[in-house]
């Protein structure tokens, strides 16, 4: 068995019988922790067995490298013989029923040979489980009662950086099927929402069922939801659901489309169809316009039947614009495409050039200025802006005006050691009467400064008017740092009148931040498009507080996407002399 997945999920079952059988909990971890591991493993397998150094791989010691050198070259594992041989069929599965643990799952199929939950459903309502020693008609009840219950589970909402990362590994997982021609993640995931019920994936192949029979096999799912010919529905180990759509090469881009939504967008799609006697169907756009031609011959031979090569030939088929996935949402954009005016120049990754937003260890940050410096560096940034924390934010470790003058010393220092140009920034708090933290003297001095609330949320909606108001009309020029405060499932936005402040941040020294943090994508893109409509400039920021959330770049890259902003319209897209000049505090 060479394929590291194929082990993987060896190992993962090897985790769950141990788990399900008791008594061995730590040794069942270890091996659902290897199984990870083991599919994330980016040395090769083979290489890694024949070196002995598969325990240098984290999460791997002796007892689980010997399974996996058994597995890789015997395609067996002793141990995972011997739990399945020890333990009733089904009972993976079965186990997810409340109430049923190894032992009654075992009774069940010794006496009516119950292997799966639609077989147990099924006995529980013919009234023939009170047959077995110990059941009665009322655990007949509850065993429906808990079959319904695993249903009708509320759905949980899933972080865009969790879902992004687990549904590249199924993207991954996917590619090493040698049938799969093309695979991408559609659903709200491609539209960029900021949490998303389930990860959706449309897979292109000749033979769609050989790509959902291998989906099947994904070590991280722990249950099968649905199936059918070319759909699944799984369960990862992580609480999230993962659907599978695979389909025939021809038929992927209408695939993708409809799979990624929204249903507002495709309706008003189906609109324009039908005005063109056009029918978007999974098979392809069909005309209805030309009823003539022998009815009995296949559409496509009768030139009614077209297969888009991709998602811009639907819309160019439909007589519009491509419509950018993170503006379908029916606000306007499917009349904007048709009269040829949705901007070509909507801000991408690539466009940006300073990395905006950067916390290290003087405050809360995790890494060092120089590491944080360097990291930038690394991304091919041409400038990074150094913003820690003002002296108000005490508990975040805010600078006094002492330290700002080390940290000024240092970046001095680093910045004789790499290309990058380093600014002088701060994050300045916005104190309760709407001034900025550091006198006007030391706020001159900056580079850059980024102007956020972090206290006092729960003002009244007008004295929090008058707080942001007052700040944006301070003589130096400010970036407002994550506008609104809201985190994403824990914390609402606050309230105040967005629309008053944005009419006065249009004739102030000001700008407003799209913070990539994934808790934050802070501001929201409906207030995005309504600031556009004032001119008013953007940039789009990391707010890291490590080097590894210098990566939060394409969340706030894809909010600015679903707030319609164009590259002009983000000021740190411009080099570092433009990006200097625009910011300049005074
Ligand atoms: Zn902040
Ligand atoms: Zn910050």
């Amino acid at each position: 068995m060479k394929d590291k997945y194929a082990i993987a999920a060896a190992l993962q079952e090897i985790g769950t019988l141990l788990e399900l059988k008791g008594g061995e909990y730590f040794k069942a971890r270890a091996y659902k922790l290897g199984a990870r591991s083991i599919a994330e493993a980016t040395e090769d397998l083979g290489k890694l067995i024949k070196e002995n150094r598969l325990t240098f791989v984290k999460g791997i010691g002796h007892g689980l490298a010997k399974q996996i050198e058994e597995l890789y070259t015997t395609g067996q594992s002793s141990l995972l013989n011997q739990l399945r041989a020890e333990m009733p069929p089904g009972i993976v599965e079965l186990s997810n029923v409340r109430g049923l643990n190894a032992k009654k799952a075992e009774q069940l199929h010794e006496a009516l040979g119950i292997s799966s939950v639609d077989e147990l459903r099924e006995a529980a309502k013919a009234g023939k489980l009170r047959e077995i020693k110990g059941f009665t008609a009322k655990t007949e009840n509850r065993i429906l009662a808990a079959i319904a219950s695993t249903d009708n589970q509320p759905e949980r909402r899933i972080h865009i950086h969790h879902a992004l990362r687990a549904g590249e590994r199924v993207i991954e997982y996917l590619q090493t099927s040698r049938a799969l021609i093309q695979a991408e993640l559609a659903g709200d995931l491609r539209r960029w929402q900021e949490t998303v019920s389930q990860i959706v994936v449309v897979a292109g192949a000749r033979h769609p069922k050989s790509i959902v029979d291998h989906f099947l096999r994904f070590p991280m799912t722990v249950r099968t939801e649905e199936q059918s010919r070319n759909r699944a529905v799984v369960s990862l180990s992580e609480g999230f659901k993962v659907t599978l759509i695979a389909v025939k090469p021809e038929e992927f881009p209408i695939a993708l489309l409809k799979a990624t939504g929204s249903d507002a967008h495709l309706g008003k799609l189906d609109q324009v169809a039908a005005k063109k006697k056009l029918k978007i169907t999974e098979k392809g756009i069909v005309s209805e316009a030309r009823p003539s031609g022998r009815a009995t011959r296949p559409l496509l031979t009768r030139g009614l039947l077209t297969q888009p090569k991709d998602e811009a030939a639907i819309y160019k088929k439909l007589g519009m614009q491509y419509v950018p996935p993170e503006l379908r949402e029916d606000q306007g954009e499917v009349e904007v495409a048709q009269r040829a005016k949705l901007p070509e120049d909507l801000i991408k990754t690539e466009d940006i050039r300073g990395m905006v937003h950067c916390h290290t260890t003087y405050s809360d940050g995790k890494h060092s200025l120089a590491e944080m410096v360097r990291a930038a560096e690394a991304m091919g940034m041409q400038y990074v802006t150094i913003t820690d924390h003002s002296p108000t934010a005490f508990y975040a470790g805010g600078v006094t005006p002492d330290r700002l003058k080390r940290q000024w010393a240092e970046i001095d220092e680093v910045q004789e050691k790499v290309k990058i140009k380093i600014l002088r920034g701060t994050e300045s708090d916005i104190v309760a009467d709407g001034r900025l933290d550091y006198p006007d003297k030391i706020l001159e001095q900056f580079d850059v400064i980024v102007a956020s609330i972090h206290s006092r949320y729960k003002m009244d909606s007008a004295k929090m008017t008058r707080r942001i108001v007052t700040a944006m009309r301070q003589p130096v020029f400010k970036i407002w740092g994550h506008a609104l405060g809201r985190l994403i499932q824990r914390r609402p936005p606050f309230d105040c009148d967005v629309e008053q402040i944005l009419d006065v941040i249009a004739e102030s020294q000001a700008a407003i931040e799209v913070n990539g943090d994934p808790y934050r994508l802070d501001m929201a893109p409906e207030w995005i498009r309504e600031a556009r409509k004032r001119k008013i400039k953007f940039v789009i920021s990391v707010d890291a507080h490590s080097t590894g959330a210098l990566n939060n770049l394409k969340y706030g890259v894809g909010t600015a996407r679903r707030g319609w902003l164009r590259k002009a319209e983000v000021l740190n897209t411009l080099g570092t002399k433009a990006f200097q000049k625009a910011v300049k505090p005074a």
